[in-house]
C-alpha cells in the first residue's frame, strides 16, 4: 500500500501531464457498469510516457493491471484499493503501413478499426465491428465473433514486456492464440501496445453490407440493451456455452440485479443495481447446474477481479481437472 501511495506520488511528480484518476469508481469503466473505486488510473498518451511510467511503478514493485474498453471484466464492488491501473484510452493512432497493412495502437477500438478497414476497401474484419473491446483486450483474448478471430487477420504484436523494460514485435505465428487465448495471458508483464492487420482488397459497399448483416444478427440475438460483459463463459470444445445454460432451464434466472439474459443464455446482464457478488453467484449457480444436468464444466471467459479471485473459494466445487462430455472423459 505504502509503495503504491509512493508511486502515486512519484507520477505526479515526473509526468504532470499524464491523465491521473484516484479513487474512480470502476462501475464507470465497466460495461457491467459494476465496480468500487480503484486506488489510481493512468492513461499514457504515447510510448515514451508509458514507458516511463512503467519505469516508476517498476522502481515501486508495483505491477500494473492493464485496462482496455473494461467490455470483459468483473470489478469488485468493495474496489481496487491496491491496484494501479494503465488506460489504453489515450493510444489511439491508427493508419495504413506503406504496404497497405493496417497498424492500430492498444486504446483503437475494433469497431473503428473495422470501419477504417472499411473505408478503406480492406476486406476481414468484418466480424470485429460489433466486438466492444479494443485492438489491446482483443489480441489478449484473441476476440471473435462469427467465424473469425483476430489470429486469421493479425500479422504481428507489438507489446512492452514490463519486467525487462523491452519493446518488441512478435509474428502473430509466436503469438499461441487458440480460442480466447494467447500467449499475452500467460506472461505476466506484458502489454500489448499495437498490431499490424494484413487484410485483402475489396469492395468497401460489399464489405459494409457483410458489416451490417452481422450488426443486425448481433442485435437480435444479443441482449445489448443491458449492461454485461459479453459471453459470461468460454465455450467447452464440442459445445455451446448457451445452449447448455439454457437446456438448464437458467434462462432468465436471477439473483439479485444479475440476470442470466432471456434474449441470450451466455450473457449475465446487469438488471440494475447488480452487485459483483450476484454476479459471482450467479456464476456459480451456473457452473453448478450446468455440471449437474450436462457434466460439463463451464470456465469463465470474463476476468475477475482481484487477480487471486477464485470461484471455487465462493460456492460450490465442481471438479476442474477434466471436462466430461458424453461418455468420453477427456483431461483439459
Ligand atoms: C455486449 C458485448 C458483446 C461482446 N461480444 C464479444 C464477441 O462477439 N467476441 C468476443 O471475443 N468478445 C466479445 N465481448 C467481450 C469483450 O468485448 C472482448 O473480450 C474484448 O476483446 C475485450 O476488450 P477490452 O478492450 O474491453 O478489454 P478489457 O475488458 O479492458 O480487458 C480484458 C483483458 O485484457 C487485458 N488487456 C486489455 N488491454 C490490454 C493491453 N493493451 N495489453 C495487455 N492486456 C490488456 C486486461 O488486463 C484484461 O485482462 C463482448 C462484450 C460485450 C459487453
Amino acid at each position: 500500500m505504502e509503495n503504491l501511495e509512493l508511486a502515486i506520488q512519484d507520477v505526479r511528480a515526473q509526468l504532470p501531464g499524464m491523465k491521473l484518476l484516484e479513487n474512480e469508481p470502476m462501475s464507470a469503466h465497466s460495461s457491467f457498469r459494476i465496480g468500487g473505486p480503484a486506488r489510481a488510473i493512468a492513461s499514457p498518451s504515447d510510448i515514451t510516457s508509458f514507458t516511463k511510467l512503467c519505469d516508476i511503478l517498476k522502481q515501486h514493485e508495483i505491477a500494473p493491471f492493464m485496462l482496455g474498453n473494461g467490455t470483459n471484466i468483473l470489478f469488485p464492488d468493495e474496489g481496487l484499493a491496491d491496484l494501479f491501473l494503465v488506460s489504453t484510452e489515450k493510444l489511439q493512432r491508427i493508419f495504413l503501413l506503406p504496404d497497405g497493412a493496417v497498424y492500430a495502437e492498444a486504446g483503437v477500438s475494433l469497431a473503428k478499426l473495422a470501419a477504417f478497414a472499411q473505408e478503406n476497401g480492406l476486406k476481414g474484419l468484418e466480424f470485429a465491428g460489433g466486438i466492444p473491446g479494443t485492438v489491446g483486450g482483443g489480441c489478449m483474448m484473441n476476440a471473435g465473433a462469427y467465424g473469425g478471430e483476430l489470429k486469421d487477420v493479425i500479422e504481428s504484436v507489438v507489446y512492452f514486456y514490463i519486467p525487462a523494460q523491452s519493446l518488441s514485435e512478435l509474428p502473430k505465428e509466436e503469438c499461441a492464440f487458440s480460442y480466447r487465448k494467447s500467449c499475452f495471458q500467460n506472461t505476466p508483464g506484458c502489454v500489448v501496445i499495437s498490431a499490424v492487420f494484413r487484410l485483402e482488397q475489396d469492395d468497401p459497399a460489399a464489405i459494409a453490407a457483410r458489416m451490417q448483416e452481422l450488426s443486425e444478427k448481433r442485435r437480435s440475438k444479443q441482449p445489448l440493451d443491458l449492461p454485461s460483459a459479453g459471453s459470461a463463459f468460454r465455450c467447452p470444445e464440442g459445445h455451446f456455452a448457451a445452449a447448455l445454460i439454457d437446456e438448464a432451464g437458467l434462462k432468465g434466472f436471477q439473483i439479485g440485479g444479475a440476470q442470466v439474459s432471456e434474449k441470450h443464455a451466455g450473457f449475465i446482464v446487469n438488471r440494475g443495481g447488480a452487485t459483483s457478488h450476484e454476479v459471482y453467484d450467479l456464476m456459480m449457480h451456473i457452473r453448478k447446474t450446468v455440471y449437474e444436468k450436462s457434466g460439463v464444466v463451464l470456465e469463465p471467459e470474463i476476468i475477475i477481479l482481484p487477480p487471486d479471485y477464485r470461484l471455487e473459494d465462493h460456492g460450490p466445487k465442481v471438479p476442474r481437472n477434466r471436462i466430461v462430455s458424453g461418455l468420453s472423459m477427456q483431461e483439459e
